[in-house]
């Protein structure tokens, strides 16, 4: 069984097969008794189907409830509040998850139209949706992506989608990181399956989308963040509620005690890779032989990350790929297959985080 400093990351193309795959690998059932209402709270922040880079693959949330129901669990609902000025009803259609509800008889609850409950949470009141307060096992399936305010938004921001509207607004003239580590607090989740499938490079509505091949799963919803942010580009202290949530004893942050496991590493290559304008910029400075899709999304990353710093502009020339593995030359090389280049950064693939750190420091 999964334990709370777990993280279970599977690469491939095939949501659906993955998630259940690994589920199977952490024994989700063992967790559950059949009287349990389980709640799966997708990201369906906008009207947009998930190869746009905003929303949760409705493959991915299709496989867990295949895998709850062959288990005999039946007792599920899909939750979700869109953001403000969008109607749920219109993502739930365009984001494939009506088509769900049909097919496996799961109820669709559209949070704008419950009530709420005042949770007060150390020095915050927080209103918080009544149906996801009523689930017995909430199962939090966030987008792994970039955001515009925030940096990153993972699985603690996603829980936005549990308040009613005007509450978003609140959380915004909060600062909008407090909140979101407090509402964490008051609203505790079961598990975390992180789409990180094809995640949006810079804002949560989507545009630019970063084929990274991989799901993740974790208890801690700090460890997840933690652990997506450094695939983002970003070490923990620089996405201001992952801090606050660790100081409110939320989660562990710490990466250095987790047990990180790892499946269908062979499956990295993949996706076929349309990369928009802003990624087509970043990848000018790129030589990509066969590099993994798993690989590519994280220099892409990485780049906009040094964009960000001002530093990109600076890197002339960045070599990635498997096509690269006999090669013995100058240059500078990105992942394991590039050790024969005079510099490079091993990993198979490295995170954003490190490729950030090994470029900063080479710049
Ligand atoms: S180091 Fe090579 S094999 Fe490993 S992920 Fe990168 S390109 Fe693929």
């Amino acid at each position: 069984m999964i334990k709370i400093n777990d993280l279970h990351v599977i690469y491939g193309k095939e949501p659906l097969a993955m998630i259940k795959a690994l589920l199977a690998k952490i024994e989700l059932e063992k967790g559950l008794t059949a009287e349990m209402l389980i709640g799966l709270k997708p990201n369906l922040v906008v009207a947009k189907p998930a190869e746009n880079g905003a929303t949760t693959s409705p493959l991915l949330v299709e496989g867990i409830i295949q895998y709850l129901q062959e288990k005999g669990f039946n007792n599920i609902v899909i939750l979700e509040s869109s953001w403000v000025g969008e109607s749920t009803k219109r993502a739930f259609k365009v984001c494939g998850y009506q088509d769900i509800s049909t097919k496996y008889n799961v109820p669709l609850i559209d949070l704008k139209e419950d009530s709420y409950r005042t949770i007060k949470e150390g020095e915050l009141a927080l209103d918080i949706c009544l149906k996801a307060l009523e689930v017995d096992y909430l199962i939090n399936i966030p987008v792994l992506k970039a955001h515009s305010q925030t940096r990153f938004t993972c699985a603690l921001k996603n829980l936005k989608g549990c308040i009613p509207d005007r509450e978003k607004r609140r959380f915004h003239t909060l600062g909008l990181n407090r909140p979101i580590a407090y509402l964490a607090k008051a609203l505790p989740v079961n598990l975390v399956v992180v789409d990180a499938i094809n995640g949006d490079l810079s804002f949560e509505e989507g545009g630019s989308p970063v084929a990274m091949n991989r799901i993740i799963v974790g208890k801690d919803p700090v460890l997840v963040d933690t652990y997506g942010a450094g695939l983002l580009g970003y070490s923990r202290n620089e996405i201001e509620y992952i801090e606050d949530a660790v100081k409110l004893g939320v989660g562990s942050g710490e990466l250095a005690s987790a047990r990180i496991f790892e499946y269908n590493t062979g499956e990295k290559s993949g996706t076929v890779f349309k990369p928009g304008r802003q990624v087509r910029r970043l990848a000018s400075c790129v030589v990509a032989k066969a590099a993994c899709s798993a690989c590519y999304g994280s220099l892409i990353h990485a780049l906009q990350r040094l964009d960000q710093i001002g530093k990109f502009a600076q890197i002339e020339q960045l070599f990635i790929g498997q096509g690269f593995k006999k090669e013995e030359r100058d240059g500078i090389g990105i992942g394991s297959c590039t050790a024969g280049f005079s510099s490079f950064i091993p990993g198979c693939p490295p995170s954003a985080h490190q490729i950030v750190e090994f470029l900063r420091n080479m710049l």
